[in-house]
């Protein structure tokens, strides 16, 4: 099973519960981004270009706290910036577990070892480690050489000690399936629990703009990633989301899905855009002009966008708002293999490109710039 039997019920009675209160727009997963620091730099990164003093702010507690009874959503994101580096995170985690919220603390895990003890396992907590492919792919995507096994001694140390621990993958132009196959296979020899999988963003902030996935890109890549599935693999995403990064499905994106609160206070309309603010959940839902947001939109920013933030709760809405969406949803369950002759040519044909130089950027990202990236490897 891909998540606890406990967690599947609590979302799909919360979902229904919505559904029967003709609820049409419904938060499934709160981001909460206590930070936006973090002690990596990533290229495809937009959150950690702001200013010091913004890299120095956070939510306190109680904040968290507030956001998340204000939204009511079960489950809680936590990414950022670098959780971990937050000083009050246990207290901000051992809270809404409290509250019982199921809590997926989002990490690049190069603390986390060290950590742990702060942490007590809960069915209510999941690691959920970015791992983004085998070691030369992971190192090339966070900028940083040795980050895959740091993060992958964090994940091991995890579930050796009882935690919870999922992985999250993001994948950009250049990802090789075939070795993002075997990265899922490492994965699963680690103990993960299950790994969420989905293209990257074009952060208009991000430092490294060459490397994002067009919409066709995306679909051809995963694809040749999902099907001929293994029967070892578990993923935490819904099927129907995983079908629309496959090109199986055609899913419109429901911004408000995964509403993002931050230091800024209630982003609009989405994690990953950043059209103003609302001072409150209500007035996040009742402030955003929806109907502008959307592939289907012809907003310019939503054009090639099909991750996971915006579409995961489409794929829910989907199982849940037909007879004819449970059906598909159970069959993707229990026929989830996938055989594709033409995805197994793609694969068997695909030629791995080059990286480029792994490029490094060095300090506090908080007072460097792209231009000051600085090249540490080339081939
Ligand atoms: S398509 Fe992507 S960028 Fe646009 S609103 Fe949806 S999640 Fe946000």
């Amino acid at each position: 099973m891909a998540v606890p039997v406990s967690q599947a019920w609590t979302v799909a009675t919360y979902v229904l519960k919505q559904k029967l209160m003709g609820r049409k727009k419904y938060p499934l997963v709160l981001m909460l981004e206590p930070l936006f620091r973090c002690n990596l730099a990533c290229a495809g990164c937009g959150k950690i270009q702001y200013p010091a003093h913004i890299l120095k702010a956070e939510l306190s507690p109680e904040e968290c706290f507030k956001a998340v009874e204000e939204c009511g959503t079960p489950m809680v994101a936590i990414p950022g910036g670098e959780p971990l580096l937050h000083p009050k995170m246990p207290e901000i985690v051992a809270g809404l577990v409290a509250r019982k919220k199921y809590v997926y603390m989002c990490t690049n895990a190069l603390l986390l070892k060290e950590k742990l003890h702060l942490f007590k396992p809960s069915k209510y907590l999941s690691f959920s480690v970015h791992v983004d492919g085998q070691k030369e792919h992971h190192d090339f995507s966070v900028c940083r050489e040795g980050g895959h096994d740091i993060a992958m001694e964090g994940v091991r140390a995890a579930v050796a000690a009882g935690f919870r621990v999922t992985t999250n993958t993001t994948l950009f132009d250049g990802a090789d399936p075939n070795s993002v196959r075997a990265h899922f296979d490492e994965l699963m020899i680690a103990g993960v629990e299950s790994m969420m999988v989905s293209p990257g963003y074009t952060y208009d902030k991000a430092p490294d703009q060459k490397h994002f996935l067009g919409r066709a890109r995306s679909k051809k890549l995963f694809r040749s990633i999902l099907s001929n599935r293994k029967s070892t693999w578990r993923f935490n995403a819904s099927p129907i989301f995983m079908e629309f990064l496959m090109g199986k499905k055609d899913l419109t994106c429901t911004p408000w899905g995964m509403p993002t609160f931050s230091i800024f206070g209630w982003q609009k309309p989405c994690y990953l855009l950043q059209d103003g603010y609302a001072d409150s959940f209500q007035e996040l839902m009742e402030t955003v002009e929806w109907q502008n947001y959307g592939t289907e939109s012809g907003n310019p920013q939503c054009a090639n966008c099909m991750v996971h933030s915006g579409y995961e709760a489409s794929g829910v809405n989907y199982t849940f708002g037909s007879l004819k969406g449970l059906m598909q949803t159970a069959k993707a369950i229990f026929f989830s293999k996938y055989e594709d002759e033409g995805a197994m040519k793609l694969l068997n044909e695909w030629k791995p490109a080059s990286h480029g130089p792994l490029v490094q950027i060095a300090s506090s990202p908080a007072t460097h710039s792209a231009s000051e990236l600085q090249e540490v490897s080339g081939d």
